[in-house]
């Protein structure tokens, strides 16, 4: 199997994420592959991350709000993306919205959507991020609401990459739990992209466009560094564990014993935001 033929077993995909840039440092190289297969992909956001700032003075969140709004548009659009919801909630505060009233809009999302995989946090929210936290449990419940079979891919850390970058991670912080990062075996992960020429190049593009975000990090790290942090794209598969089996959408016509795939693990980790 190639990037190409691991991201088209995909088929429709439905990304749910926190904060804008969530998706495009989790997941953009994975994006742009199943756009440009004229897959479907969709993309919701809980908040428009406008209190993600060192400057509140300077960028309040009525100010930064649609700022972020236009990056992420900006972001997508680099990707081949044009198909973004918001959920409209507040940033910072995910862990205190209903996880029942959050998990039936989410629900209501996959009902039209009909996606065949879910890109999302999982129970670690990769960095730790309460708000991370708090939109993997909506997606669990929303999964379980549903009747639709979808599979669930969770956003990791591979444990080479971990220790490739443990001295930057320490040094900038990233993580808000000390249990963290959960470095991940690679003979755990459902679906892996090193993203090398212009696949990287499209990312950078597309993270370039989130500056109020990126830029600081750009800076902090240096454009190498930065460049091969971001490079690399790794899910474990949660669907097993925790929603029964999960059906290959090109299988969806064959018998259901020949063709249900059982796989392994769940919850991630990666990154700053
Ligand atoms: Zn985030």
């Amino acid at each position: 199997m190639n990037d190409l033929d691991d991201v088209a077993a995909l088929g429709t995909v439905l990304g749910i994420w926190a904060h804008p840039d969530d998706e495009t440092y989790l997941s953009a190289g994975v994006m742009a592959i199943a756009a440009g297969n004229a897959q479907r992909v969709v993309v919701v956001s809980a908040t428009a991350g406008e209190r993600g700032t060192d400057d509140p003075v300077a960028w309040p969140p009525d100010r930064l709000a649609p700022v972020r709004r236009w990056e992420a548009s900006a972001a997508l659009a680099a990707l081949g993306v044009h198909d973004h919801r918001w959920l409209g909630l507040p940033d910072g505060e995910l862990a205190r919205c209903s996880t029942a009233e959050q998990a039936r809009r989410l629900a209501a999302i996959m009902d039209e959507v009909a996606p065949d995989t879910i890109l999302t946090f999982g129970p670690d929210g990769v960095t730790g991020h309460p708000d991370h936290r708090a939109v993997s449990r909506w997606v669990d419940a929303a999964c379980l609401r549903s009747s639709r079979r979808v599979r669930v891919l969770h956003a990791a850390l591979e444990e080479g990459y971990c220790e490739r970058f443990r001295g930057l991670h320490e040094r900038f912080d990233v993580f808000m739990d000390p249990s963290l990062p959960a470095p991940r075996p690679a003979a755990e992960l459902a679906l892996r992209l090193s993203l090398t020429g212009a696949s990287l190049d499209r990312k950078l593009v597309a993270l370039r466009a989130q500056a109020t975000q990126t830029q600081p990090v750009v800076e902090a790290f240096g454009s190498g560094p930065y460049a091969e942090w971001v490079a690399e794209e790794v899910f474990v598969d949660a669907t097993a564990q925790t929603y029964g089996q999960w059906r290959h959408p090109r299988s969806q016509h064959e018998p259901a014993a020949a063709s249900s795939t059982a796989v392994s693990t769940n919850s991630p980790v990666a990154g700053s935001r």
